[in-house]
């Protein structure tokens, strides 16, 4: 099964950090913090989903 990818907007600082490395994924959303706009995460970019979620600075991108 997909692994799932979501935002914790409660934590997201909106640094854009996620945005800059993998933009087909995460995008700002009305409130100045990131959403991420596919739930599934595609295979292709699992490592670079990853690596954004390591990289994030209050750890608010949940992938499971
Ligand atoms: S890296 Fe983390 S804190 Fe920065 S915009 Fe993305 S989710 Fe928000």
């Amino acid at each position: 099964m997909a692994k799932k990818v979501r935002i914790e907007k409660d934590a997201c600082i909106g640094c854009g950090l996620c945005n800059a490395s993998v933009p087909d994924v995460f995008d700002w959303d009305d409130d100045g913090k990131m959403k991420a706009v596919v739930e599934d995460v595609p295979e292709a970019l699992e490592e670079a989903i990853d690596g954004a979620a390591a990289d994030c600075p209050v750890q608010a991108i949940i992938v499971e």
